[in-house]
């Protein structure tokens, strides 16, 4: 599926703009992994709203091509959708584990206890669990590959008098994770149960956790539980498996909460902090999502930069490559440059005439070329070019992968912009400035 978004998305190299048929195809194809991955429709439906009405809406920034301008607001859109994770402050806090029998909370409290403990705290894991037989020392046994601190009970029925007793014997750890008992469904006596142990150790967060294999049912546990004791996170287990996890966005859109952890298998390592990039690249089958957002994002910014640029700086002193650079992006924004001057008020035809024609001759193309070399020239290269030698020339031409020749044309061009400034500096009135200003 992620390759044929893809597919969808190479489709529009080279476009500068996108169509409504360009945007619903991507639309539909996000459409499709997500409810194979099993998030909820309406997520679903709003998502594509919001896909929909900006890529349509927003002008790609210059310099970006409609392709990156759709995959960073795709992006944009998928870590609202996911959200952020969890704040967890590395600091002592209790925190108690909720949800069904199986969805992994016992495999959980060990993972997250020696993931507390290789970030130099000292957890401990407090098995409460007096329902499910064997609970207790495969709590017992985890804990101890995980090298943490363990409380269980086994000749206690009394959960909640486990979690208090518990709590008192592991007071010497930061960390304190609350296992609780499930049941195979929501029954009273499980949340009976959850609240009154909650009410007991009064943790600092109460975490939801959840199969990746959920679906539909995801939002209804989630609203109980989290009515029974808030839930402040939510964290999806077996996402080693086929499963994507999706179903678990219902839960975290259900509670307001976020996704805190993500396990990866049955070891005591196999978790993961919970991270939107990754998760979202999962969902739509996709590895580079995040990679290509941030491009586009340098990409603006650098425009930012170019914006900030005061065009008066070229009235005064030299003229450098830098300048250059900035002008020609400056102007692909504003029109040809023969245009541009045609708009300069009593510039007339005069200066223009004296120009030689290749002033004139910045195409798309060779920009992107000069663009090219200038990323691999150095700094005092692009402050000096009229200090720029033969072996210089060479090494450009090798980094850049162009040819000495276009690295030649391009000192070339700057030569007779350069030309071109000094007359402008001696026009002396401001008309020039605010032209390129605007
Ligand atoms: P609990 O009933 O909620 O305490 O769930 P358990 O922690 O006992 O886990 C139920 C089963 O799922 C066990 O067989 C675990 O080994 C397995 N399990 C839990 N987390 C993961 C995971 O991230 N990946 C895989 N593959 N199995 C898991
Ligand atoms: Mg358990």
């Amino acid at each position: 599926l992620g390759s044929s978004l893809r597919g969808t998305l190479d489709k529009l190299q080279g476009k500068t703009t996108l169509s409504e048929d360009d945007v619903e195809e991507i639309v539909k194809e996000i459409q499709r992994s997500l409810l194979s991955a099993d998030v909820d429709v309406s997520l679903v439906m709003d998502l594509s709203d919001s896909i929909r009405e900006r890529a349509l809406d927003e002008e790609p920034p210059a310099g970006t091509t409609a392709r990156d301008h759709v995959l960073k607001i795709v992006y944009e859109e998928m870590v609202e959708l996911v959200g952020d994770s969890t704040d967890l402050p590395l600091e002592e806090q209790t925190i108690v584990l909720a949800g069904l029998q199986g969805s992994g909370k016992t495999t959980t409290a060990a993972k997250m206890a020696w993931w507390f403990s290789k970030k130099g705290l000292r957890p401990a894991v407090i098995q409460t669990d007096t329902f499910r037989p064997g609970a207790y020392e495969q709590a017992r046994e985890m804990c101890e590959r995980a090298e943490v601190d363990f409380y269980g009970d086994p000749d206690n029925d009394d959960p909640v008098d486990i979690a208090r007793t518990g709590l008192e014997a592991t007071a010497d750890a930061d960390v304190h994770i609350v296992d609780t008992a499930g049941r195979h469904a929501l029954e009273d006596v499980l949340i009976d149960e959850l609240e009154q142990i909650e009410s007991v150790v009064d943790p600092d967060r109460n975490l939801l956790v959840l199969d990746a294999a959920i679906g539909q049912g995801a939002k209804d546990q989630a609203e109980r539980f989290h009515d029974a004791v808030g839930i402040d996170g939510v964290v999806i287990t077996k996402l080693d498996g086929t499963a994507k996890g999706g179903g678990a966005l219902a839960a975290v859109d259900q509670t307001g909460s976020s996704i805190a952890f993500l396990g990866t298998g049955e070891e005591v390592k196999d978790i993961e902090r919970f991270e939107p990039s990754g998760f979202i690249s999962r969902l739509l089958g996709m590895g580079d999502l995040k990679q290509l957002s941030e491009r586009v994002e340098r990409a603006m910014a650098e425009t930012q930069a170019e914006e900030d640029w005061d065009p008066e700086d070229l009235m005064k002193g030299e003229f450098t490559l830098n300048d250059m650079r900035n002008q020609m992006n400056a102007m692909n924004r504003m029109g040809p440059l023969d245009q541009v001057l045609d708009m300069i008020p009593g510039l007339g035809g005069g200066i223009k005439d004296q120009l030689p024609d290749d002033a004139m001759d910045v195409t798309q193309d060779r920009l992107r070329s000069f663009e090219v070399i200038m990323d691999s020239m150095t700094e005092a290269e692009l402050e000096h070019p009229r200090a720029v030698g033969q072996s210089q020339i060479e090494r450009i031409a090798r980094g850049s992968g162009k040819d000495e020749e276009t690295v030649r044309e391009l000192l070339e061009q700057h030569k007779m912009m350069s030309q071109m400034m000094k007359q402008f500096q001696g026009m002396g009135d401001g008309d020039m400035q605010r032209m390129m200003k605007q």
